[in-house]
């Protein structure tokens, strides 16, 4: 029995060391068999399990690990405590938190004139985490657990007990089979996840572009699509992708032949969209904000026989393979348009419809290839929940090259309604975003949280009849709490791009309790699997794997990432499953039961103000420069909810540190710039682990500790003082040169937006938050109306922003000197800190 349970904690938790505490009765280890009382000795017991092992493993290795314990039962739980020297936290018991115990009982006892049954007391509190006593009568096992109600519900525990039962019979099957594939669901629990993914529904049967043409026919008159002052009806969207998708067949389009889109935010984004689509090809979405080299390796890596962008970037992409159209050209054509022929393109279901190129953990990004009726089924489905009908106006901020571009362009299209598509600036500036909010009408919003985030910090003060809908990253509690009475709805949506947009979602109507993420959508299921893909329990934390319309077909000719990522459903023959890194359960409490929560990541994929990156792909890219030998990235935060990219490197023996500015550089011509760490530590070496493995708990803190500096010029007039004080203010960094760049000196677009309106306040101007993030110092300063010059241009000594760790401190260079730390900033003197706090 303890075996099994030992098993039964190492498929919960991975955990294959482990502590479990054994009662034993003292009075036999004191040769006092006849006194009476509760002389119980705890004795941890030590259980190491081999997963792969048969179960009879276990079964020897527990059976001597008990063995021990007895024959050194002086060695209790409480006399080793103060022995071990353990670090004490205040809110777990030290060394043992499960404890196990059998109780063998005659339930056949007989006492002439008295009629004798066993009951258990139910105890009022529980000294550990989790006690799990299994009473044997000789009949039949009863298996009790007493357990810590501030960790584990009721149900919760039933299902845990489920789990155990599963096993054991299992075990009694075959003592053969492995640890790790022992079923840990019975059948009532699959049968309870099988109601929970039961999503069936159906949907239309045809290719996206299609089912936006119907919508677009049925009212050709009406608003379709609104940028700035000018709109867009839904006749002249069918006619403008129609010449667009004439215009690219000519050049190669069809399905199988995808084209890639690089176009600034404007009108005719979704026309041309949709022209792709109706020339048979997907379209693979490209930021203006990538790197030239970035957009190089994906055009080569998607062979893409065209690349569709707009006279204003056109030389940007002067020496692509491919060729390069601009969407004006295409549009004063005046060849004639033939619809039936267009409409006739054969494009199948399973024919790709959008590629997104997401951070990718080998250094390059990868492609996801998402298909027609994945695409369709998802908008279906968002159609019915959270809903968006035909009367309604829907704002669009996400950038082409995420997935959340899908849902916010296509479904106010899919559905009739109107697009309004933000324009640059406002993507990033929460006063803007609020003008617009109000001047469309904006009814319907999806966005990350670090878009909302914009919004309140521009003291937006809500729109009774909104909906927002986020997704992305977690959607922090707080700002449930200050949304839930300024608008009307609030909605949470989940999932990978490579499960097309969207798996699972729910409304979220309070801010106390779990921030769920809800049950699968339609058509989609998902299963909670451990390390060796074996169910789990509803309530266990295990990996979450996302099945059914909405997997992608894979990576982009990247057949051995596919296969790793993208896993024939070993519960259901023929199904498919995207593995998708979080660690999530199935929550089993009404009203919550049936939907998921979302966990974290089981992998180094982050999320850095709602943008996905693979710190690995930083990691390559800095190992570019030809002195730096090796590359950890982080991100760390300063302050509460102030993340920071930061780089540790070490050099080549006898390289000179680089300064950050040239590392900066060197990645930026690979990555974009929200992948650019705002931090560089160099390290005589990468702190490891005994076993060669990185170790990041030992990565010094980036904030302070010594740093060298370097040359600045100090600023000389009013305004640049000012604009000084206050970037010094929210960087925590003292000395700020008029050539500095906010960007280069760590400062990101939230704290950026704090700047701007300090600015705002102090000049009554407010810099454009792209230009307070990449125009140095002085010219901000400028902008602001420059102010008397009080000082003459001096040579200042100032922190750069390449540090050497204090762990590890570097000589300073030549020329340089080295400053004392800085105070790190306190929380409550901090805005972000006060803003970010739950
Ligand atoms: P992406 O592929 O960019 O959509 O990122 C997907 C990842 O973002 C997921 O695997 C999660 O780690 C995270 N994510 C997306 N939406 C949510 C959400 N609503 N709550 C928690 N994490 C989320």
């Amino acid at each position: 029995m303890l075996a099994s349970f030992a098993g039964l904690l190492y498929r919960f938790t991975g955990q294959s060391d482990l502590v479990i505490g054994l009662a034993a009765a003292g009075q036999s280890f004191h040769e006092q068999k006849m006194l009476v009382g509760h002389c119980v000795n705890l004795l941890p017991l030590r259980v190491k399990l081999d997963g792969a092992a048969p179960f009879t493993a276990a079964l020897h290795s527990t059976r001597g690990a008990v063995l021990d314990a007895f024959d050194h039962q002086g060695v209790t739980f409480g006399s080793l405590l103060p022995r071990l020297e353990l670090s004490r936290d205040d809110e777990r018991p030290p060394l043992v938190s499960v404890v196990f115990n059998i109780d063998v009982r005659d339930d056949d006892i007989r006492h002439t004139g008295l009629e004798v049954a066993y009951h258990t007391l139910v105890r009022q509190a529980e000294t550990f985490e989790l006690f799990i006593n299994v009473v044997d009568n000789g009949k039949s096992l009863v298996l009790e657990a007493s357990y810590n109600t501030a960790l584990y519900s009721a149900g919760l525990m039933q299902r845990y007990l489920q789990g155990f039962e599963s096993l054991l019979r299992a075990v009694c099957q075959s003592t053969q089979t492995p640890l790790d594939a022992l079923p840990l669901v019975g059948a009532e629990a699959r049968a309870q996840l099988e109601a929970w993914n039961d999503t069936a529904a159906p949907v239309p049967q045809a290719p996206l572009h299609a089912l936006l043409l119907a919508t677009a026919r049925r009212k050709p008159g009406n608003t379709a699509v609104l940028f700035g002052e000018v709109q867009q009806r839904y006749g002249e969207l069918d006619d403008a992708s129609a010449r667009i998708a004439q215009a690219l067949r000519e050049h190669g389009a069809a399905p199988g032949a995808d084209v890639a889109v690089c176009l600034e935010r404007g009108l005719m984004v979704p026309a041309a969209l949709l022209g792709v689509l109706r020339s048979g090809a997907g379209y693979v979405a490209l930021d203006p904000i990538f790197p030239t080299e970035r957009v190089r390796g994906i055009v080569e890596q998607a062979a893409v026989p065209v690349l569709l962008t707009q006279a204003a970037l056109r030389d940007q992409f002067a020496d692509l393979p491919c060729t390069v159209l601009c969407v004006e050209d295409l549009l004063a054509s005046e060849a004639a348009i033939d619809h039936a022929a267009l409409d006739a393109i054969a494009v199948a279901g399973s024919d790709a419809a959008y590629i997104v190129f997401t951070s990718g953990s080998t250094g390059q990004p990868k492609g996801v290839v998402l298909t027609h009726a994945g695409v369709v089924n998802c908008l279906h489905s968002l159609s019915r929940e959270p809903g968006l009908a035909e009367h309604e106006t829907a704002l669009a901020v996400a950038t082409l090259a995420f997935d959340f571009s899908v849902y916010e362009i296509f479904l106010p299209l899919l559905v009739g309604a109107r697009l309004v598509m933000a324009d640059l600036d406002s993507t990033s500036d929460g006063n803007r975003l609020k003008g617009l909010i109000e001047q469309h009408d904006i009814s319907s919003i999806h966005a990350t949280p670090a878009t909302m985030r914009l919004l309140q910090a521009a003291d937006w003060p809500g729109k009774a009849d909104l909906r927002m809908v986020f997704g992305g990253e977690p959607l922090p509690r707080d700002l449930v709490a200050w949304l839930l009475p300024r608008i009307r709805e609030v909605w949470n949506i989940y999932g990978p791009t490579e499960t097309t947009i969207t798996s699972n979602l729910c409304r979220i109507t309070s801010a106390e309790g779990v921030i769920d993420v809800g049950g699968p959508i339609t058509n989609v299921y998902c299963r909670v699997l451990d390390a060796h893909q074996q169910l789990l329990p509803p309530g266990v934390a295990g990996e979450l794997y996302i099945g059914g319309a909405g997997v992608g077909r894979g990576y982009l000719n990247q057949p051995a990432l596919t296969a790793e990522r993208f896993i024939d459903d070993p519960h259901q023959p023929g199904g498919r499953l995207y593995r998708s890194g979080d660690l999530a359960r199935w929550l089993t409490e009404p009203p919550l039961a049936g939907r998921i929560e979302i966990l974290g990541r089981i992998d180094r994929q982050v999320k850095l103000r709602g943008y996905r990156v693979e710190l690995g792909e930083i990691e390559h890219a800095l190992t570019r420069h030809p002195d730096v030998t090796e590359a950890l990235v982080a991100v760390m935060e300063r302050s509460a909810g102030d993340q920071r990219l930061v780089a540790y490197f070490s050099l080549r023996e006898g390289a000179e540190e680089p300064l950050a500015s040239t590392l900066r550089n060197t990645l930026r011509e690979h990555l974009p710039s929200y992948m650019v760490p705002q931090h560089f530590v160099a390290l005589a070496a990468l702190p490891r682990l005994a076993n060669g493995k990185l170790d990041r708990k030992r990565l010094p803190d980036p904030f302070g500790g010594l740093q060298t500096t370097t040359v600045r010029t100090a600023p000389r007039t009013t305004a640049e003082h000012a604009v000084a004080d206050i970037w010094a203010e929210l960087l925590g960094n003292s000395a700020i040169g008029i050539d500095d760049r906010f960007g280069d000196l760590g400062g990101h677009s939230l704290l950026a937006v704090q700047a701007a309106a300090r600015l705002h306040a102090r000049f009554g101007i407010k810099p454009g938050l792209r230009s307070l993030m990449t125009d140095p110092l002085s010219a901000i300063a400028q902008q602001l109306g420059g102010g008397a010059v009080q000082l003459p241009a001096a040579p200042v000594k100032a922190t750069a922003g390449a540090s050497s760790s204090a762990a590890a401190p570097r000589p300073a260079n030549a020329g340089d000197i080295v400053v004392p730390a800085r105070q790190k900033a306190k929380k409550s003197s901090n805005w972000l800190g006060r803003l970010f706090e739950p």
